[in-house]
């Protein structure tokens, strides 16, 4: 039954202005409730409000517009979003940000929320009243929702409509007596969520910044923003160029660039980007922001600076460019905001006070220093001094010389161990609390009293290999996510092999969809800090039930390869579902030592008999034997191909370590490390293949684009000054010349044109194959025409869409499975591009990390007479007023200026020790000269010099080092050549984590208790620090940058083969 009824509308124009639309509307007496306590059998689809709950919460649309941010806390259950409060958010002010974190709310199942169609159900639905303003019509529309929804349930709990209107809860609080009507704050928050301190001073800030913004001045400090439309023809007519604003961090104040977006046809002659000057021209426009700019008349162009700053070591342009002038252009509009959440450090009590008369609206400074300065409004000042707290921006009127934002948490007092590790994940946007309670319910159970059993219908539906295959797993010493595991035979008649890789079958476990895979989809991948990680699935999956440990029955996702035992050429390809019980888990020292026919003690057959002992060995021996034949002959085949090896072999012979870590990085570059990333790299291959065949739209692969040329010069003219020539015109051409660019007196020249060689590549990137021409997928790393990633879908989720798409494939082909549904390529590719930039996130934070553990190690060492603060360094770019240098014992790259502030230069006396005197620089390409009245002094590319370290501090963002040189020769420390770069890393994250422990140990001890002291402890989740991930995840990051670290490591990560 349908009633039909006319509503009319009072709707804002984009440009304002108010429109009235009359619309037919009808009204249904069944309209779904979404709640498991319906007593009507509503057709409930999809998500509903949890039956475990003491009250459901109504939200009145005020409530939903202004504190959205409060009712996103996950601790706030039972809440129903009426289509009116939703409405109302679409249509306020910053809609689409709001109006898009509404339906992302709404959308997550980790959230206990729901939307109710109210203005479709008969009797909750209101007509607007003549003379009724449309605010007090919605909220009476939201009470008679929550009269309705309370009937609905026949009373079995209690309703809340909280609100921010007095006289709403004067006019209706009394009318039902279990419909209560309340306030947001003082009521609700305060009486209903007492624990949940977070969210009540998440309301006061809010509501704090709102009042101010209303008392704010009316001088204008900007021009204003163009309107949408007008914004929108200006592009399309060619007078406004859209982009994404990019500020340099060196001068955030002053300089920042749009990087040209869009279609090039009214601005051909626009290939660069475009120089926005100073904040006047940026015009409240934030890092981030998709801007519409207007270029200015070509006298009024400017260079970008040249002037050598702090952290030169990313840019990938290779020299600077002169100082000409570009195109210059300011800010007329702000297309989208792209507003995440900072981190800001509050200034210090008395600098509050001098600097202002009204001592509640405080400046803070974002820890990025790309982000302007932020006006938090707040009654804390005192308490948050020289905190670091997470904050939102609100908005940035033309009146006001700072962004208005309010504070969200507090992480901590800075410069604190735990408060820094936060605050790069904040800036890093990577969030990962521990697992909840409703998804460790997804979890299978494995106790002592409840062990874990393979099930009897799984034996049936999976190839069973338990008896007649000898699997095996090669891992560093102490690996607990074993992903993968191998096998290897000859098959009966001797003319065949088969060859099996074997990889943890998670998907098994993780159905699509549910709350687990939900969250691993959000984190994308298992984030490793320096001190510890955060995983991405539940211990009980990574570490236990999906870990192939050995001895025991385990799921897996198999492919077995029968190749021919002479030409080793493929035959046969199987792909499935396989049962396996691994008989060996091996180390990879342990696999190399029985390779290479050593006396060793192999801990599965300590028990045995020597007869029976012997024969195992044997057999053990022979597959090893096997497997490595297997991967040289792969691995030459990919070699003509002109695979790419960039950071290899060399990086690690340099490694070297003390006892404890001894068994997990290898003393010399075993082979069997690159046996066994070359089966996992054929495994991934075969697998894209597979999936791409059949899903040539919808299948997810992983391509490496060729590096653009430009990016190899820096490259190619180091390598001439020691008269190497690189081809760049080709992998293979690369591969072949950066082999023959050795010196043999000094290793570091091969390693550092092969780390030049890695920061000119791009990125590896996962893609959807209906996003791309199929020329394009190509790896150029690995030198295949197709690859994705398959073998460790433990640690990325990546993997898990792999072999959801690979089972769908195999049952395709069947035709006996059901049709299984396929994520559409549009969809795909947008969770290829959030995996891509989740994964960079997970970059970044790694090397943050490392940075602020270096950062920390030196901090309490005096440079000038602490032995560890000197070291010796290499040379391997000039620029013009210093150079970058590698400082191989700590696996650090940094600046060292050559002219300081004064202007004096650094000459160097007699005995090769350094001084600053009045003089001039010299730079050519491959050297830079500083004459002073002493003399002319050169420093060449490849040099060893000697370097002191010490810590710049920063109150508000991160510490740097420092590095300065002290002599021209090389420095020799005693323990310097046999505890080269991972020892230093190691032992620098041990004593850090030592220290910082000490110190809490002390403040608890003297009764120091810290302020905010429930928060900390709320926010700070994190592990033990886990060295061994540390060394086996981070391996030699410091030492690349953050591009293609991986596919160049293939070989060397010993434990994920992650290319
Ligand atoms: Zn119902």
């Amino acid at each position: 039954v349908m009633i039909k009824t006319e509503k009319v509308l009072h709707l804002r124009s984009s440009r304002g202005r108010k429109v009235r639309v009359v619309r037919e509307h009808y009204l249904r007496e069944r309209v779904p409730c979404s709640s498991a306590l319906c007593q009507a059998e509503c057709q409930n689809e999809g998500k509903v409000l949890s039956a475990d709950l003491t009250h459901y919460v109504v939200p009145d649309a005020g409530v939903v517009c202004d504190f959205l941010e409060v009712l996103e806390f996950r601790e706030l259950q039972g809440v129903v979003f009426t289509q009116t409060a939703c409405q109302a958010a679409q249509q306020s002010r910053g809609r689409s940000r709001l109006y898009n974190r509404l339906r992302s709310l709404l959308k997550d199942p980790r959230h206990d929320c729901i939307l109710f169609a109210n203005e479709f159900q008969q009797y909750s639905f209101c007509l607007r009243e003549k003379g009724e303003s449309q605010e007090k019509w919605q909220t009476r529309c939201i009470y008679h929702s929550a009269v309705w929804y309370y009937n609905h349930l026949a009373g079995l709990r209690p309703v809340v409509m909280i609100t921010e209107d007095l006289e709403a809860i004067a006019e209706y609080s009394s009318l039902n007596s279990e419909v209560y009507v309340i306030s947001t704050q003082v009521e609700y928050l305060r009486s209903f969520c007492p624990d949940l301190l977070a969210a009540q001073e998440l309301y006061c800030s809010i509501s704090q910044a709102m009042q101010e913004r209303e008392s704010e001045s009316t001088e204008r400090e900007f021009a204003d923003h163009l309107p949408a439309e007008v914004l929108e023809a200006g592009i399309k007519s060619g007078r406004y160029i859209q982009g994404t604003l990019n500020v340099n961090k060196h001068r955030a104040q002053h300089e920042a660039f749009v990087r040209f977006e869009g279609s090039a046809s009214k601005n051909t002659e626009l290939n660069s980007d475009i120089l926005v000057c100073g904040g006047k021209h940026r015009n409240r426009a934030v890092q981030g922001d998709v801007v519409a700019v207007e270029l200015l008349p070509v006298k009024e162009w400017q260079g970008r600076n040249t002037a050598l700053t702090e952290g030169l070591g990313e840019d990938k342009t290779g020299d600077e460019t002169q100082s000409q002038p570009m195109p210059t252009g300011r800010v007329v509009g702000i297309l989208q905001r792209n507003w995440r959440d900072y981190v800001v450090t509050f200034p210090p009590w008395e600098e509050v006070q001098s600097q202002s008369r009204n001592s509640q609206r405080i400046l803070v400074t974002p820890w990025d220093y790309r982000i302007p300065k932020i006006r938090i409004s707040t009654q804390r000042a005192k308490d948050l001094q020289d905190h670091r707290v997470i904050v939102r921006l609100d908005s940035w009127e033309s009146t006001s010389l700072y962004p208005n934002g309010h504070t969200v948490r507090v992480l901590g007092k800075a410069g604190e161990l735990e408060t820094e590790v936060q605050t790069i994940l904040v800036e890093c946007c990577i969030y990962a609390p521990p697992f909840s309670e409703a998804q460790l319910k997804e979890m299978p159970v494995n106790s002592e009293e409840n062990p874990w059993k393979v099930d009897p219908s799984e034996v049936n539906a999976r190839l069973d290999l338990r008896d007649t295959h000898l699997v095996f797993s090669i891992d560093p010493l102490g690996c607990e996510d074993v992903d993968d595991t191998l096998s290897v035979q000859v098959l009966p008649g001797g003319k065949r092999l088969q060859l099996g890789v074997h990889i943890a079958d998670v998907t098994h476990f993780v159905q699509e969809g549910s709350l687990t895979d939900l969250e691993a989809r959000a984190r994308a991948t298992t984030y490793y800090l320096a001190d510890r990680r955060y995983d991405m699935l539940p211990a009980v999956l990574s570490a236990d039930l999906c870990s192939l440990l050995g001895g025991v029955d385990r799921y897996a996702m198999s492919v077995l390869w029968e190749l021919d035992a002479q030409s080793l050429s493929v035959c046969k390809v199987w792909y499935g579902r396989t049962i396996i019980r691994s008989t060996y888990q091996l180390h990879y020292e342990l696999a190399q030592a029985l390779l290479n026919g050593e006396q060793v003690e192999v801990p599965e057959l300590a028990q045995m008999e020597q007869a029976e002992r012997d024969q195992r060995l044997t057999e053990l021996r022979q597959a090893l034997e096997l497997l490595t034949r297997l991967a040289r002959h792969l691995r030459a085949q990919r070699d003509k191909g002109g695979a790419l090896e960039l950071e290899g072999v060399e990086v690690r012979a340099q490694l070297d370590s003390d006892r404890n870590i001894t068994a997990l990085v290898p003393k010399q570059p075993l082979e069997v490390h690159e046996t066994v990333a070359e089966c996992m790299i054929y495994a991934n291959h075969w697998v894209a293949r597979k999936i791409q065949e059949h899903f040539p739209h919808q299948a997810l692969l992983r391509r490496h684009p060729p590096p653009r040329q430009e990016f190899f010069n820096r490259l190619i003219d180091c390598a001439k000054t020691r008269g190497f020539s690189i081809d760049t015109r080709s992998n293979k051409a690369l591969a072949d010349s950066l082999d023959q660019a050795a010196d043999p007196l000094d290793p570091l020249v091969n390693r550092l044109l092969r780390m030049m060689a890695t920061q000119a590549m791009s990125n590896a990137q996962y893609f959807s194959t209906g996003a791309c021409p199929e020329e394009q997928y190509y790896h150029y790393g690995l030198a295949l025409d197709r690859y994705t990633h398959f073998t460790s879908p433990i640690r990325r989720y990546a993997d898990i869409i792999v072999h959801r798409l690979l089972m769908s494939a195999i049952s395709a082909e069947k035709e006996s499975g059901p049709n299984t549904h396929l994520v559409p390529n549009k969809e795909l590719e947008e969770l290829a591009q959030q995996i891509n930039s989740r994964n960079r996130a997970a970059q970044i934070a790694q090397k943050q990390s490392t940075e602020l553990f270096q950062c920390l190690y030196f901090k309490d060492k005096d440079p000038v007479t602490d032995e560890r603060c000197v070291a010796d360094a290499v040379v391997y770019s000039i620029r013009a007023n210093g150079m970058l240098v590698f400082v191989p014992r700590y696996g650090l790259k940094g600046a060292v200026y050559l002219k300081n502030r004064d202007g004096h230069v650094l000459s160097l006396k007699r005995d090769g020790s350094c001084v600053w005197q009045p003089g001039s620089l010299q730079r050519y390409p491959d050297k830079i000269s500083s004459t002073t009245s002493i003399g002319t002094h050169t420093f060449n590319v490849f040099d060893h010099i000697t370097v002191r370290v010490s810590v710049q501090s920063s109150r508000c963002h991160s510490d740097s080092l420092c590095l300065e040189v002290i002599a021209n020769r090389p420095h020799q420390t005693p323990q310097a050549e046999c505890h080269p770069a991972p020892r230093g890393r190691s032992e620098l994250v041990q004593e850090v984590v030592r220290l910082a422990e000490e110190a809490s140990q002390q403040a608890n001890e003297n009764g120091r208790a810290p302020k905010l002291t429930r928060e900390e402890r709320e926010f700070r989740q994190s592990r033990k620090p886990n060295l061994y991930s540390l060394l086996v995840e981070i391996g030699e990051l410091a030492l690349l940058d953050l591009a293609a670290c991986e596919q160049i490591s293939a070989g060397s990560q010993a434990c994920t083969a992650s290319a």
